[in-house]
C-alpha cells in the first residue's frame, strides 16, 4: 500500500524537476555552466547551437567545443509575448562572448548595450506539471553578483 503511494509521489516529484527547455544547449557537468558549442575542424570557426555543416567553409567536421562563460551585451529587447509557460516580460540579448561568437540569450539584471555579462542559469518560465523551466541566462554586471 505504502510502497504504491510512495512511487506516485515520487513520480509526481520526478515530473516537477527543473529541466532545460532546451536540452543540450548547455553543459553542466563542470563547476559551473557552459555553453555546448561546435567548432569547425577545418577553419576553426565556432558555432551556438553545434552546427551540423561550418557556415563559414561548409565542413561537416563539426567537433564539440564549450564557449567562455563572459562576454559583452551586443544589443537587447525586452519581450512581452511568449507561450503561455513562459515569465513575461523578460529580456532577449545578442552577446559577444570573449571567445568570438556571438549568441543570443535571456539577459538578467539591468541590460545596458556593453555591459559585460557571465553566463549562469536562470528560470524562464513553468512546464504544465509545475516544474521550471531553465535556461542559460547572462547577467549583468549590474545583476548583483560581487
Ligand atoms: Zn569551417
Amino acid at each position: 500500500m505504502s510502497n504504491a503511494s510512495n512511487f506516485v509521489a515520487n513520480e509526481a516529484m520526478a515530473a516537477a524537476e527543473p529541466h532545460f527547455v532546451t536540452p543540450g544547449l548547455v553543459d553542466t557537468s563542470g563547476p559551473s555552466p557552459k555553453l555546448a558549442a561546435g567548432k569547425c575542424a577545418a577553419c576553426g570557426a565556432l558555432s551556438f547551437p553545434k552546427a551540423v555543416v561550418c557556415s563559414a567553409c561548409l565542413s561537416d567536421q563539426i567537433s564539440a567545443a564549450q564557449l567562455a562563460s563572459e562576454g559583452t551585451l551586443y544589443s537587447f529587447a525586452t519581450v512581452h509575448q511568449a507561450p503561455k509557460s513562459w515569465i513575461v516580460p523578460y529580456t532577449l540579448g545578442y552577446v559577444d562572448l570573449v571567445d568570438g561568437i556571438r549568441v543570443l540569450a535571456h539577459i538578467d539584471g539591468e541590460p545596458k548595450i556593453g555591459a559585460s555579462v557571465r553566463l549562469g542559469l536562470g528560470r524562464v518560465g513553468t512546464d504544465p506539471h509545475g516544474a521550471a523551466l531553465m535556461s542559460y541566462v547572462f547577467t549583468t554586471g549590474d545583476g548583483g553578483t560581487a
